[in-house]
């Protein structure tokens, strides 16, 4: 079956800000390599869900489990380590280095101490930070300072960085944010070509982007699992379609 070998299994997870429940007894599972979209109406929670995932947010109840380890409520930088890495909505390059370096820098974020002195470790990473450039179009710009890119090449460039940290699984909160049609076309190509290596799971409320995407989508709504589908068929849903106003 489709959830014999999940990658990730959220279950029952309740999250409480001082008595708001922003996420409620929500489940859900990611099959590895796998594309899932997250959808949901402004305040629905899949920020925080995202939050709770990655170690940030602190569950009050249900768990979270990773590539078969009981991650719940574990330190952000433990989660990382295992394989989640997470893109915010505001992207987040260093603007002072070139979009080559801010790849070499992602590369190497989890690098163990002694692959530092094996021999070709060096040229494997170069190869690796070259082969992403051209993953998310930006050859041509490698040598440009990331703060003189366009809005939508720096969302790339953090996609791209996500990549780099060769994580199992990338959470991607409103990887479009922004960007006009032309460039909401390409993100959806590019997460398309992150599947198989990587499970990814995108949070978005642009339904031509989602349309665009295609694969599950799970919809949330004030912290509960409200459907899970095809596009299709969620919006076919008439409860969705009572909840899910658009934006
Ligand atoms: P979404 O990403 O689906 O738009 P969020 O996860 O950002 O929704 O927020 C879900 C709800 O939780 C919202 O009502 C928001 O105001 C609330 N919320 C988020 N973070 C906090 C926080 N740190 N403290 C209190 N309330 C929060
Ligand atoms: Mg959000």
């Amino acid at each position: 079956t489709a959830t014999a070998d999940p990658i990730l299994k959220v279950d029952g997870i309740t999250v409480d800000f001082d008595g708001f429940k922003a996420i409620d007894n929500f489940s859900m599972t990611l099959e590895r390599g796998q594309l899932r979209v997250l959808i949901g109406p402004n305040g629905a929670g899949k920020s925080t869900l995202c939050d709770t995932i990655i170690g940030r947010v602190h569950s009050a109840s249900g768990s979270v489990t990773f590539n078969g380890e009981n991650i719940t409520n574990k330190p952000e930088f433990e989660i990382v380590r295992r394989g989640i890495c997470r893109k915010f909505q505001t992207p987040g390059v260093l603007p002072s280095l070139t979009v080559r370096d801010n790849l070499a820098v992602a590369a190497q974020r989890d690098r163990r101490w002694w692959t530092a002195f094996q021999i070709g470790a060096k040229a494997a990473e170069a190869r690796k930070v070259e082969d992403i450039l051209e993953q998310i179009g930006l050859t041509e710009r490698a040598d440009t300072l990331a703060a003189d890119l366009a809005h939508g090449e720096k969302q790339w460039l953090e996609i791209g960085m996500v990549v780099a940290t060769e994580a199992d699984l990338l959470l991607l909160d409103e990887p479009t944010a922004g960007m006009g049609p032309n460039e909401t076309s390409k993100t959806a190509k590019l997460i398309h070509s992150l599947l198989g290596k990587h499970a990814v799971l995108v949070i978005d409320h642009d339904m031509t982007f989602v349309e665009e995407l295609g694969g599950k989508v799970t919809v949330m709504h004030q912290g509960k699992f409200l459907k899970q589908g095809s596009v299709a068929e969620v919006r076919a849903d008439p409860e969705v379609a009572a909840v899910y106003l658009g934006r």
